[in-house]
């Protein structure tokens, strides 16, 4: 099939083809004729499967097609909503670039930024609005943006919105709205609080579905390398340097550990950049900017900032540590293995980890492999220790847990050890870890597991 067969103007199809596209993913396949009737939809595709595209195209096409209404100026005809700066200006450019042939004007607004160009941007006069919930609503009180003529709604990672506690924004926003509009609805996974918010949004939409629910896409590749905690940034820096990886994106959990790893992996040679919400905008959009061109190799990110990154074709997406959320797993790894390319998704599992990791498997549904790195296999009389909240000595919390707000204590602060940092991942062996350097110490016998993992050289 064709992007011909979808009813897009031959402008629109231009643009699709300079984008080197040539049929349409099956998230665009399914939902661009249905948007384009001026139906609901409500889609379960996660990131990565051109989703974007899947409401941009015929958004664009029906714009178009209807005659801009009456009210003066040049009102906002449609407003994508997106929970973090980075989605935001990722969606922005896509809807740059595929409406680069249309007189079709657009906008992104995120906060973190100065105002005052956004306000001119908007008095400009904008077809379609791109923005975080925010500041969205610091234009809407200064009254320098009128949400009245809006068509089309689209809200971009639903879940994500939720989960980052935006709820009570985006009710503000849609009473902002008018009653008779189109609202499209896109989630990776569909929690029982998507369910409500569609059931109060949609009018009967129609259901799009391309992956299975709460599963990541399954070209992706995933492994599990046990190892132990003190252990893990020399593994990674073998694993980047033997493998000759040359884009990779890590995560951390916390912002502090996200710091200390990539400037560790510097210290092994290997250049590296941290991405997370204690960033300037501008160092964030740099540090990306550095690793899409490869200047920068690892990039080491925290979940929330590393949501909505879009990078082509990353292969490697690296959990330094898994995330206490097991959603984000699928999150994470939908970084990879893109829009049909192969993607390899490895996660360094210490012993404190081993819960996280089930609820991983409860929820993926299946097991992982494990697969011991040869001279990397856990010491086994290292025990389990709590999982440590907080970044480090006067680090912000950074650790969400499910339905726990942005910025809101977590239930409980643990601190092991009287709350002592553990140590670094680095704590005497530094030199070892250097780029492509085989661990010593192997510890003959160990890494016993009642998961029989297998013994191999890292693929
Ligand atoms: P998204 O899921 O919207 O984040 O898109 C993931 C990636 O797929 C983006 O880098 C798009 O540029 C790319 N993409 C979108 N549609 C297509 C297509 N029909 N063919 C090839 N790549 C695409």
């Amino acid at each position: 099939m064709s992007f011909d067969s979808l009813g897009l103007s031959a402008e629109i199809l231009r643009a699709v083809a300079e984008q080197g596209y040539t049929e349409p993913t099956p998230v665009q396949r399914k939902a661009i004729p249905v948007i384009h009737e001026g139906k609901d939809i409500l889609a379960g595709a996660q990131t990565g499967t051109g989703k974007t595209a899947g409401f941009t195209l015929p958004m664009l096409q029906r714009l178009i097609e209807k005659p801009v209404s009456a009210k003066g100026g040049r009102p906002v005809r449609a407003l994508v909503l997106t929970p973090t700066r980075e989605l935001a200006a990722q969606v922005g450019e896509s809807v740059s670039t595929y409406g680069r042939h249309l007189k079709i004007k657009s906008a992104v607004i995120f906060g973190g930024v100065k105002i005052n160009p956004q306000i001119q941007a908007l008095r400009r006069g904008v077809d379609i609005l791109v923005a975080t919930p925010g500041r969205l609503l610091d234009h809407v009180s200064q009254k320098t943006l009128d949400l009245s003529a809006v068509e089309i709604l689209v809200l971009d990672e639903a879940d994500r919105m939720l989960d980052m506690g935006f709820i009570r924004d985006i009710r503000r926003i849609l009473a902002l709205l008018p009653q008779r509009r189109q609202n499209l609805l896109f989630s990776a996974t569909y929690s029982n609080d998507i369910r409500k918010l569609a059931d109060s949004l949609l009018d009967t939409p129609a259901l799009i579905e391309v992956a299975r629910r709460n599963t990541p896409a399954e070209r992706v590749s995933q492994v599990i390398h046990p190892v132990d905690r003190e252990r893990k940034r020399e593994l990674l820096s073998f694993m980047v340097g033997s493998h000759n990886w040359r884009q990779v994106l890590v995560f951390t959990r916390t912002k502090h550990g996200a710091n200390r790893l990539s400037r560790q992996l510097e210290q092994d040679g290997i250049s590296s950049a941290a991405i997370h919400g204690n960033k300037s905008q501008g160092a964030r959009t740099r540090a990306l900017a550095d690793f899409k061109r490869g200047e920068v190799r690892v990039l080491v990110a925290t979940d929330i900032a590393a949501r909505g990154l879009d990078i082509d074709q990353l292969p490697h997406v690296v959990n330094y540590e898994l995330p206490n959320v097991p959603e984000d797993y699928v999150h994470r790894i939908g970084r990879t293995g893109r829009a049909g390319n192969e993607g390899q998704a490895v996660s360094l599992v210490c012993v404190d980890e081993h819960k996280l990791l089930g609820d991983i498997e409860r929820l993926l549904q299946r097991d992982l492999p494990r697969i011991m790195i040869p001279g990397y296999e856990p010491d086994p009389s290292i025990r389990a220790e709590p999982i440590m909240r907080r970044s480090g000595p006067g680090g912000q919390a950074q650790v969400r847990t499910r339905n726990q707000r942005p910025g809101q204590a977590p239930g409980k602060v643990d601190r092991s050890r009287s709350g002592a940092p553990r140590a670094s991942a680095a704590s005497g062996r530094s030199k070892q870890g250097s780029a492509g350097t085989p661990g010593s110490g192997k510890r003959a016998g160990s890494g016993k597991s009642n998961r029989r993992p297998v013994q191999a050289r890292p693929a």
